[in-house]
């Protein structure tokens, strides 16, 4: 990490050890180490929300191991971790070597994090790596996991990228309770390039261009039912986003990712957040 972030952070945990401590929206709900009980519930957006009756992802080694839980944001809303077990489990079912590896999801209770991410904040994000490891992983390299990029300049890297990768997001893209899945722009042109022309290409619309996410995907679920506090994305424009809206991207520097700097939240949470947050 660039030492200013590392600086920034240290500031801010320095700084939330006052009166305002528990105030929903600083880097304090990084602390708060258990769920709030009660139905599960989605409040909010990914970029500020809350979530209240989370469930932990808990390992399945044969199926998927969950990276670095000593930072404790393996918790979503019950359909996040259904949604993992069933990917992985139909990844295994069509010889798709693993285990999967799993990133962030969210902390024990939603809101905002301390370093790393702006959204994963109401229980409905989850990184998935596409590194695809031939054996399960060690209890150390679980904890400090190398991630394999996919992506060389502005293209896919033919070294890593492999069918398996590519059959693995569609998979994923296909399951009906996901709303949308962010990747790298060279990831999408060629997810965008494999799929047949005269088949069914819809699905290609729910990959979404975004800077680095060249070692992972992030993938973001529909509103629940059980969630009327859940804040529902903007929908995607029409049609497979293969055309002009991926073509705006190849100017962009896209890769490497910028580094990560700890999270200004730029919405307030909703207020029913409040509720959800420890007192004292
Ligand atoms: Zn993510």
């Amino acid at each position: 990490m660039h030492p200013l972030p590392r600086l920034l952070i240290l500031s801010a945990l320095l700084l939330g050890t006052g009166a305002m401590a528990a105030e929903p929206g600083s880097p304090e709900w990084s602390r708060v180490g258990d769920p709030a009980h009660g139905p599960a519930s989605v409040i909010g957006s990914p970029a500020a929300g809350c979530l209240k009756g989370a469930v932990a992802l808990a390992e399945d080694e044969h199926a998927f191991q969950v990276l670095r839980p000593s930072r404790n944001r393996n918790w979503g809303h019950p359909a996040t971790i259904r949604f993992v077990g069933d990917l992985a489990r139909a990844a295994k079912g069509e010889g798709i070597a693993g285990p999967l590896l799993i990133g962030d999801l969210a902390q024990p209770r939603g809101g905002p994090m301390s370093f790393g991410h702006g959204s994963h904040q109401n229980g409905l994000d989850v990184d998935i790596w596409f590194r695809l490891p031939a054996r399960p992983l060690s209890r150390a390299e679980i904890e400090t996991p190398r991630p394999v990029s996919m992506v060389h300049g502005t293209e896919i890297d033919g070294s890593t990228w492999t069918p398996a990768q590519a059959r693995l997001l569609e998979l994923a893209a296909r399951a009906p309770q996901v709303d949308r899945i962010f990747v790298n722009p060279a990831i999408k042109k060629a997810m965008c390039r494999a799929a047949p022309a005269d088949g069914d290409r819809d699905w290609l619309r729910k990959l979404r261009p975004w800077w680095g996410h060249d070692e992972h995907f992030h993938v973001r679920l529909t509103c629940p039912a059980d969630s009327p506090g859940c804040e529902r994305q903007k929908p995607m424009p029409e049609g497979d986003g293969c055309g002009a809206e991926l073509e705006s991207w190849s100017v962009k520097p896209t890769w490497p990712a910028p580094p990560s700097r700890p999270h200004r939240q730029s919405r307030p949470l909703p207020e029913a957040c409040a509720g959800l947050f420890p007192k004292g």
